[in-house]
């Protein structure tokens, strides 16, 4: 395999962090966009009064410091430099600006960098970055809030579908199967543990990202989805008992875990089933 140019590498790795810098903007403020559009909803429903609140979205108002509410300068909002050029604390406040922001940026610079060494770069490959991207979103936003938004679930699906149109076309009918199978497989076990027990052991933005997991892959890797994300789930799950007293008795999001899965099986999923099969 040929690789690209140092120079090349360096522009994906600045392009994927400052891609990865936006995503941080996406974890943190689509949640609180999404709270105060249901809170909206259920008033207006109600025929209660409707505060009126400042505008907030994903360009405004500008970024903040999470403690004093001051803004940010340019120079400070750099993709992982500014974070180390203040040692991860506001300018003005000297509070602590969490470890996410870097981890987040450098996460988007790893996987800008590691599918131009497993793809080149291609129009395939954007797709496949823009879905580990989503994926990430997805991962801590379900870590942070138990949230797995429609806004990304649902296009993360059709895309999956486009992609395969575009770029595999004898793979579509497997990623229908794949979409179909994904919802309807953990659609089933919620409802079995619900009938069973009575509670809900997980939620449908579950079923949905099972089933836009399924659209990139094809139904074929479904298996493997569930067997990577269940196995994490469990290890960390028993790990986190264990190390973290205060966490006992506390869910445990799974839509991080399938996240994991999916950039496995994405990036290198061919290669653990040709490795697999050449151990049979
Ligand atoms: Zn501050």
């Amino acid at each position: 395999m040929k690789l690209p140019p140092w120079d090349m590498l360096i522009i994906v790795f600045i392009f994927g962090s400052c891609l990865g810098s936006f995503l941080n903007v996406v974890i943190t403020r689509l949640p609180v966009i999404l709270m105060n559009q249901w809170r909206l909803e259920a008033r207006t429903a109600l025929e209660l009064p409707v505060e009126s609140t400042p505008r907030f979205n994903l360009a405004v108002p500008s970024s903040l410091c999470p403690r004093c509410e001051s803004s940010i300068a340019w120079h400070d909002n750099l993709p992982l430099i500014g974070w180390f050029k203040r040692c991860g604390r506001c300018a003005v406040c000297k509070g602590i600006i969490s470890l996410q922001y870097p981890l987040i940026e450098l996460s988007g610079g790893i996987l800008a960098l590691a599918i131009t060494f497993l793809h080149g770069i291609s129009p395939a490959s954007l797709f496949i970055y823009a879905a580990c991207l989503t994926l990430l979103a997805l991962a801590v936003i379900d870590f942070r809030t138990y949230l797995l938004p429609d806004i990304l679930t649902l296009p993360l699906l059709w895309a999956g579908l486009l992609y395969q149109l575009l770029f595999q076309p004898y793979m579509l009918s497997s990623a229908v199967i794949g979409a179909m199978g994904g919802y309807l497989l953990l659609w089933s076990v919620f409802w079995l543990f619900k009938l069973l027990t009575g509670k809900e052991g997980m939620g449908y933005g579950d079923f949905k990202l099972l089933a836009a997991l399924g659209a990139w892959l094809g139904w074929s890797f479904l298996p493997l989805l569930l067997l990577i994300s269940a196995g994490l789930g469990a290890i960390i799950g028993i790990l986190a008992q264990v190390l973290l007293p205060r966490l006992r008795g506390a869910p445990l999001p799974f839509g991080p875990f399938l996240s994991i899965a999916g950039w496995v099986c994405l990036l290198i999923g061919n290669e653990l089933v040709a490795f697999y099969l050449s151990l049979v």
